[in-house]
């Protein structure tokens, strides 16, 4: 123990632990002791870290508390921290077997959701932790007016949420890495969007996803889904049958609707059939995973994370694509950012 050399520092350290216990579905207290300590130490010079190990003050700093002092510590004298080796052990590991040489050619992720809607972090947090995962890019993808329980955003908060993406940008500009406008645009019960036109076009990526009378007859869900996706504003269809089937929220079953017509249509529009990684969703099942891939849809392998440590979520969906023997050049996010975004633009 505390042999291994370190060199990232202890911001990337506190970072990495927090994330891999959020993925790990640990106590949030947990997750945000972590990042609070992580936020308190990043503007300080080592310098002045260092004066505090030597005097034992680290602990009068704000958020930071015995546990992550000694993670501080540690990283400071170029030490894998002990904490971090352990966590690292029990939770560093893939999360599902099969997938990782597809995961590997993941270049981001097309949805995900920041604090604007019903996400639990800012969106820099989801920017930087995508960034950490190696990410060239992020599309944040925040819920669109109708959808009140999610705190959907209204044209006008959506034209603010922009600005910050903007700033962010600027911030990582140097880094290689691009947060892309994006929502997760309900589709009405007419296959209409729950956006304005105007709006839908200062984006980058638009998901639509049915979030509503999931349980309309086939003939009027195939209908409504057909019209969305022949709508040349959407780029990818959202966790298309709408299931659950596990986790806290109960089960649910799918969505009826004629598959084959709607992939057809997905097929014709250039229009990605979404993997949605969760493990609670599972969407698409399998056998319409295989008919969208006979059909020729393309895809989008997509986290829809809530939370930075759900951006790792990626890994099921990697694991189901690769089984169902789906080819990668037909996966739009192991495409290049210039190469997404042509496809992306009508
Ligand atoms: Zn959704
Ligand atoms: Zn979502």
């Amino acid at each position: 123990m505390g042999d291994t050399p370190y060199d990232a520092g202890p911001v990337a350290a506190l970072r990495r632990i927090a994330f891999l216990l959020e993925r790990a579905r640990e106590d949030t207290y947990k997750v945000k002791a972590y990042r609070a300590a992580a936020a308190t130490i990043l503007p300080l010079q080592e310098s002045e870290l260092r004066a505090h190990v030597e005097a034992g003050t680290l602990t009068t700093l704000p958020g930071v508390g015995a546990s992550t002092a000694a993670v501080v510590t540690e990283a400071l004298s170029g030490q894998v921290p002990e904490r971090l080796a352990k966590v690292e052990r029990q939770h560093g590991g893939p999360q599902v077997e099969g997938g990782q040489e597809l995961r590997a050619a993941l270049r981001g992720d097309l949805h995900s959701h920041s604090d604007w809607s019903d996400g639990g972090s800012p969106i820099e947090e989801m920017a930087f932790t995508a960034m950490e995962l190696g990410h060239d890019y992020l599309v944040l993808t925040d819920h669109s007016p109708r959808l009140k329980v999610a705190r959907g955003l209204s044209a006008e908060r959506l034209a603010r949420q922009l600005d910050v993406v903007d700033a962010v940008n600027a911030h990582v500009a140097d880094q290689g890495f691009t947060l892309l406008k994006g929502i997760e645009v309900d589709i009405l019960d007419d296959g209409s969007l729950d956006q304005s036109e105007e709006m839908l076009g200062r984006l980058d990526v638009r998901v639509a996803s049915v979030h509503s009378k999931l349980r309309m007859d086939s003939a009027p869900m195939t209908r409504r889904m057909v019209a969305a996706v022949a709508n040349p504003w959407v780029n990818v269809l959202g966790h298309c049958t709408g299931r659950l089937v596990t986790g806290s929220r109960g089960t649910r079953p799918p969505s009826q609707f004629d598959a084959r017509a709607v992939f057809e249509a997905c097929a014709e529009h250039g229009v990605a059939v979404e993997i949605n990684s969760r493990p609670e969703r599972r969407d698409p099942p399998t056998r319409l995973l295989e008919l969208a891939r006979d059909v020729g849809c393309l895809f989008s392998i997509d986290s829809d994370a809530h939370a930075p440590g759900q951006l790792d979520l990626l890994d099921h969906g990697c694991a189901r694509a690769e089984a169902a023997g789906i080819d990668p050049a037909r996966i739009v996010n192991t495409w290049p950012l210039s190469q997404l975004r042509e496809w992306a633009t009508p």
